[in-house]
């Protein structure tokens, strides 16, 4: 408003406000202030100053059918990573030095002269964690199975992930070079999961490939392209650059490095852009065959150098104007992260499921599986479904048997959904990660239990007044039976402390084999009231002699929580 700083604090004064140079007012005060001296404010959000705004023409005509962006998924051993490499080597030109020899991330193969471009990382982890990040550039999902195995749980968790991201599989049978390869028992295998080839009256496209043997690769990436056709892919390559980061690292050399996947627009040499909370300039771009390029269009992962830091996987990237601006953005975003940082993600937990309800936040329930069998798994995914009502509906996006592992937990957190964990535990580490990612998971060993608690926060009469505290954990070393006693096992307490009087779970691979308490508890030959971390002991259970050597356990005891009143 151009007035000296005395001044406004001088009429600040006379509106009964003190106030110091340095002080930050609030927007109310602002308006009064300024409605002194005739002046208006609008009132701008910092969010709103991190939103790149561009004027450029974006005419229909100029959007052109781009290349689609593969990854490839699959259960362990099926042969993905082999798969990656015979379509790199199918592709290099005769003669062409060492082919795509270069790791960025992601790579571009052409077939009849039309490119498909493949993320390099397989597997579903990389597809969720890009999911979590809001930052999907899958267009099509190559399902890797091997014939002589069939479907598998990571086969099924890779088909719950796609589905859920609305993108199409392309299924490629895998190893039928091998004497006992089944493909036809594969194919209806995959039909109860939806993927129905169109013989069969659905609409799946199917390869029968061997990686190994480099067999029948173009067929593979053939039906890619027929698919890519049928979801119409197009993007304008006259616009500025837009697009994400797929990797992302400090070169000694270079500098910060990012491989960069142009989704839509051309980026150019000498571009100025914003990346996730950080600018540059491009310096210089090289595509997966080491080559400097001097633009990449859409679809086309690059290297960028001239990077103000390292960005995150994930991170959007956009070509704006002028240095100056791309600077000024990232500067907000910096602000703006360093203020969200403070604030908590809304995260979906069966606590605050009610008051998001009635927010219009959540319409879905959303939730994942995991038990010790496939009979409860079965039982508790119908009974959850039936307690969908007009306001919510509850859908289970995943259910699969044994522990609850990281990917459980990075689906959840892509999709905002809890975790139900059966007779199920999960390691250390995967607790972490669900802390990180804020995703909620509940432990139950009631059926009727899982549902009174669900109906309950779907009504927001959840009361949690009992909670487990975890006191404890460690891992059994070894056993010995005593006749007439029972098992023993000989443990090492790794983690806080256990204590006599505590309850124990006993696990075996994340599946819950013993809940109940210690009978007796021993240091060397003697009774012990409790066992620190990092020493030796001796647990009998009751009525259990079932447990082996590496079995985990972990100690807790339950308390009682007083309701909240809000
Ligand atoms: P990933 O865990 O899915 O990435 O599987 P890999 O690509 O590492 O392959 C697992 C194993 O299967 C390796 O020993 C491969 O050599 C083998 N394999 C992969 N594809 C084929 C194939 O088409 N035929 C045969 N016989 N073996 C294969």
């Amino acid at each position: 408003m151009n007035i000296k700083a005395s001044e406004l604090i001088a009429k600040l004064m006379k509106l009964g406000m003190m106030a110091t140079i340095n002080q930050v007012i609030d927007s109310e005060t602002a308006e009064i202030l300024a409605s002194e001296y005739g002046t208006e404010v609008s009132v701008v959000s910092l969010y709103q100053e991190t939103v790149i705004k561009k004027e450029e023409e974006d005419k229909e005509e100029d959007w052109r059918p781009r290349p689609p962006i593969v990854t490839v998924m699959g259960h362990v051993d099926h042969g993905k990573t082999k798969l990656l490499d015979a379509i790199r080597k199918t592709n290099v030109v005769d003669g062409e030095f060492g082919g795509i020899t270069q790791h960025i991330g992601a790579y571009t193969v052409k077939i009849n002269d039309r490119p498909i471009t493949f993320l390099d990382t397989p597997g579903h982890e990389a597809f969720t964690t890009m999911r979590a990040r809001g930052a999907s550039v899958t267009d099509i999902v190559v399902l890797v199975v091997a014939a002589d195995d069939g479907v598998k749980p990571q086969t099924i968790e890779a088909i719950n992930h796609a589905k859920d991201a609305e993108v199409p599989i392309v299924v490629a049978l895998n190893k039928i070079d091998l004497p006992n390869a089944n493909p036809e028992r594969v194919r209806n295998e995959l039909a109860n999961y939806g993927l129905v080839q169109e013989t069969w009256g659905g609409h799946t496209l199917y390869a029968e490939i061997s990686a190994k043997k480099i067999l029948n690769i173009e067929k593979l990436l053939e039906q890619i392209l027929l698919q890519a056709e049928m979801i119409d892919l197009r993007a304008n390559p006259s616009l500025m650059a837009k697009g994400k980061v797929i990797e992302a690292k400090l070169d000694a050399g270079r500098g910060p490095v990012a491989t960069v996947l142009v989704e839509n627009g051309t980026m150019h040499v000498g571009d100025s852009f914003v990346i996730g909370v950080y600018s540059g300039k491009v310096r210089a771009m090289f595509d997966d065959h080491g080559n400097a390029v001097d633009e990449a269009g859409p679809s086309m992962p690059v290297e960028v150098l001239g990077i103000s830091s390292v960005p995150s996987a994930g991170d959007p990237v956009e070509v704006v104007e002028s240095e100056k601006y791309a600077k000024q953005i990232a500067q907000k975003r910096q602000e703006l992260l360093r203020q969200e940082s403070a604030k908590k993600v809304r995260k979906v937990t069966l606590e605050s499921l009610n008051e998001l309800i009635k927010e219009g936040e959540v319409q879905e329930l959303r939730v994942i599986i995991k038990a010790d069998v496939d009979g409860s798994m079965q039982a508790l995914k119908e009974a959850l479904e039936k307690l969908s009502t007009s306001e919510v509906r509850v859908k289970v996006i995943h259910s699969g048997t044994g522990g609850i592992n990281e990917s459980d937990v990075m689906l959840a957190s892509a999709s905002n959904a809890v975790i139900i964990g059966y007779h199920v535990r999960p390691t250390a580490r995967v607790l972490d990660v669900a802390e990180k990612e804020k995703v909620s998971i509940k432990f139950y060993n009631i059926i009727f239990e899982v549902t009174n608690d669900i109906k309950a926060a779907m009504e927001g009469m959840l009361s949690p007044e009992f909670k487990e505290e975890i006191t404890g954990g460690g891992e059994v070393r070894q056993v010995f039976k005593i006749s007439k006693v029972g098992s023993i096992a000989g443990c090492i307490v790794t983690s806080g402390k256990v204590e006599k009087t505590n309850k124990l779970r006993m696990m075996r691979d994340g599946v819950v084999i013993y809940d109940g308490v210690i009978k007796t508890l021993k240091r060397f030959k003697d009774d012990a009231s409790s066992v620190d971390a990092g020493q030796e002991c001796g647990i009998q259970l009751d009525g259990f002699n079932d447990v082996k050597e590496s079995d985990a356990f972990e100690t807790y005891r339950v308390i009682q929580v007083a309701k909240k009143l809000e």
